[in-house]
């Protein structure tokens, strides 16, 4: 019926859903080549979904997506939030950082309409391109009212996961993306959605960062250990970078040199502990971090961990704050 028609808007900023390379292959391709006019066209029965209007912030692989990005998207995004006439938003976004795009506007959006990305692995030339099929659920699940005020959302191949606990864990299947032991939120199949979980954690409408400007966005490197780790590269990051996070073995851990570098620093730097494996916590340690010097990421990856902490480092939060957002966001 005409007065249940939605109106979504698909925003394009990229990645291999619009990418172009030698037909019909998969690899050799260049992402973000395809107008969004041209992807959207190619997806059947979309236009029998919902009304569509498009918008370009940028063509790039996701690679390259840059706070820059992220500012026109939030305002782009809050802009369509304030317009009655539009339901609910897409964001087509190359795969490989998408769960960081997700994360940062999962907590600095100002929306409750449905905002959901989508991406895909195999560029719009290649033979089976999945590109059009997780359009297609997009677009249905942006449409669908379950999906407001759930965060943002991420689709692809027919699963739904929540933008804070996404994870891109496969270089080259289609099925790419897991939350793992957090389960998923739902299935879209086809049109028809079918919701299971509502996310837990603050995000968007009810997040303290969706005032952020997203400028003068504070400076944080992320340190990877392992077995040896140069005790000398975290201490010249901690004289250089307004954070650090850790990306420790196990549940957040490092060796003694590298404890020595921690329990030695009295500088401004502040340092994040965070794990580098894809499920557990890093959780505030005693044996590790006796002095209790750093901030304890819980089950947030390390690069999740770092614009947690730059959004709270630009909102001038102290270390005790940013240590309570770790476990509320
Ligand atoms: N390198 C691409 C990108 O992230 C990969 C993809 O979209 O699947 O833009």
């Amino acid at each position: 019926m005409a007065e249940d028609r939605k109106k979504i808007a698909v925003i394009a900023t990229g990645g291999t859903i619009a990418g172009a390379g030698p037909a019909g292959d998969s690899a050799g391709y260049r992402a973000g080549e395809l107008p969004v006019e041209q992807v959207v066209k190619s997806v059947p029965g979309l236009a029998d979904v919902a009304d569509l209007e498009m918008y370009t912030v940028c063509q790039v692989d996701s690679n390259d997506v840059t706070f820059g990005v992220y500012r026109e998207v939030k305002k782009l995004v809050e802009a369509l939030e304030a317009d009655p006439s539009v339901d609910g938003v897409v964001i087509t976004h190359g795969t490989d950082t998408l769960e960081e795009t997700a994360f940062l506007l999962n907590l600095v959006l100002d929306v409750k309409k449905p905002v959901v990305i989508t991406g895909a692995m195999r560029p719009a030339t290649a033979t089976s391109a999945d590109g059009p099929g997780n359009l297609m659920q997009a677009v249905s699940l942006a449409a669908d009212d379950q999906a407001a005020g759930m965060g943002v959302l991420v689709v692809l191949s027919n699963m739904v996961f929540a933008g804070r606990d996404v994870k891109k864990t496969d270089s080259m299947s289609t099925d790419a993306f897991r939350q793992n032991e957090f389960g998923l939120l739902g299935y879209v199949r086809d049109r028809r959605v079918s919701l299971i979980h509502r996310p837990y954690r603050f995000h968007t409408s009810a997040s303290r960062f969706n005032v952020t400007d997203l400028r003068d966005m504070p400076e944080v490197e992320i340190f990877y250990v392992h077995e040896e780790s140069d005790p000398g590269l975290l201490r010249y990051m901690l004289e250089r970078y307004d954070g650090v996070v850790i990306a420790g073995t196990g549940g957040g851990n490092y060796p003694r040199a590298v404890q020595d570098v921690i329990e030695s620093w009295d500088g401004e730097c502040m340092i994040v502990r965070a794990s580098r494996l894809p499920e557990g916590e890093a959780v505030p340690d005693e044996v590790f971090d006796p002095m209790q010097r750093t901030i304890a990421a819980y089950d947030l990856m390390p690069h999740k961990a770092r614009l947690l902490l730059m959004l709270g480092l630009q909102s001038g939060r102290s270390r005790e704050e940013i240590q309570e957002d770790f476990r509320v966001y």
